[in-house]
């Protein structure tokens, strides 16, 4: 797969090449080389006769910016902007691979669990997943949610873990933070999903919430870890559709989870942590007292604080 291009430049266009890739200059140069530099996926080696030598994956896409001259560049971007780099990158063809993906919501809503999934999809539902509107998951509202996660459901191969405050406020009095609890959960349910596909796959990405070396860290107290083929990314669901098919499967059961919560308690539960948040979790701590929130609530938010100055006042 490691393709190559070489280019011939005017010498004097060199420097601005130099600028464009220099977050990725390296030191060490080969013979006659003016510079050097390595991206994710190109080495871009130019020598002082005005030749430039591409080599990689995205050896030609690199070498066609410079090969009509660079124009286009200059007027949109001086540099390439280099990306957050860690050893647990996705290759550029993670779309074509065979991925379970895992993603999380309610790390930020005061009221309702914390809801990890785990999501392996099948190469030949692609195009169907994409029809289904699997893509755009961020912009769904909480009807098309519904209604697309019944119709992924019997495609996709799945584990959906759910972390009830009651639960999660011991764990935090016990000093797991957040975090900790988020790599526990993602570590599992990406378990969960590997052994029940009894067929090979290419590998797991994680819609990144910390740092690689920070989620491996947390997890050291863990007997089974997975840290082969695993892979870290932000905004993950628009890498690959497992994570895409796991950020929706998430959202559903946190939606269940808050409907049954505001059913039990005989009042709608907001989402979020703003202010509309501490009033519903004031009027609760008057009608059922504060330990009730301690079921309902991450309880250490400091929602919990706000709601009891304004149950006081
Ligand atoms: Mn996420």
């Amino acid at each position: 797969m490691l393709s190559q291009s070489v280019i011939k430049l005017q010498a004097k266009a060199l420097p601005e090449l130099q600028t464009y890739y220099q977050a990725y200059l390296v030191n060490k140069l080969p013979p006659g080389a003016l510079f050097r530099a390595e991206t994710e996926s190109c080495a871009i080696t130019a020598y002082r006769s005005g030749k430039v030598l591409f080599q990689g994956k995205t050896a030609e896409h690199e070498a066609k910016k410079w090969d009509k001259g660079s124009q286009e560049i200059k007027a949109t971007v001086k540099r390439l902007p280099r990306v957050e780099q860690h050893g647990y990158t996705p290759p550029d063809n993670i779309e074509e691979l065979a991925i379970i993906g895992s993603d999380e919501v309610g790390t930020g809503d005061y009221f309702g669990p914390l809801v990890v999934t785990a999501v392996y999809v099948d190469h030949k539902e692609a195009d169907t997943l994409r029809q289904l509107g699997v893509r755009d998951s961020k912009t769904l509202t909480d009807e098309r949610i519904n209604l697309i996660a019944e119709h992924i459901l019997p495609l996709i191969t799945s584990s959906v873990l759910v972390l009830p405050n009651e639960k999660y406020n011991a764990l935090q009095d016990s000093g797991y933070n957040q975090n900790k609890l988020k790599a526990v959960m993602h570590n599992q349910a990406l378990l969960n999903v590997q052994s029940k596909l009894n067929h090979p796959f290419d590998g797991f990405l994680i819609d990144q919430f910390t740092t690689p070396s920070n989620y491996f860290k947390l997890l050291a107290d863990r007997q089974t870890v997975i840290k082969e083929n695993i892979y870290f990314k932000t905004k993950g669901e628009s890498v690959h559709l497992s994570v895409a098919c796991a950020s929706i499967l998430s959202r559903q059961r946190f939606l269940i989870e808050m409907d049954q919560l505001s059913d039990q308690c005989g009042q709608v539960l907001p989402k979020g942590a703003g202010s509309h948040v501490d009033t519903i979790a004031a009027q609760i701590i008057k009608a059922q007292g504060i330990d009730s929130l301690k079921k309902l609530t991450k309880f250490h938010f400091n929602n919990t604080e706000k709601a009891l100055k304004l149950a006081r006042g």
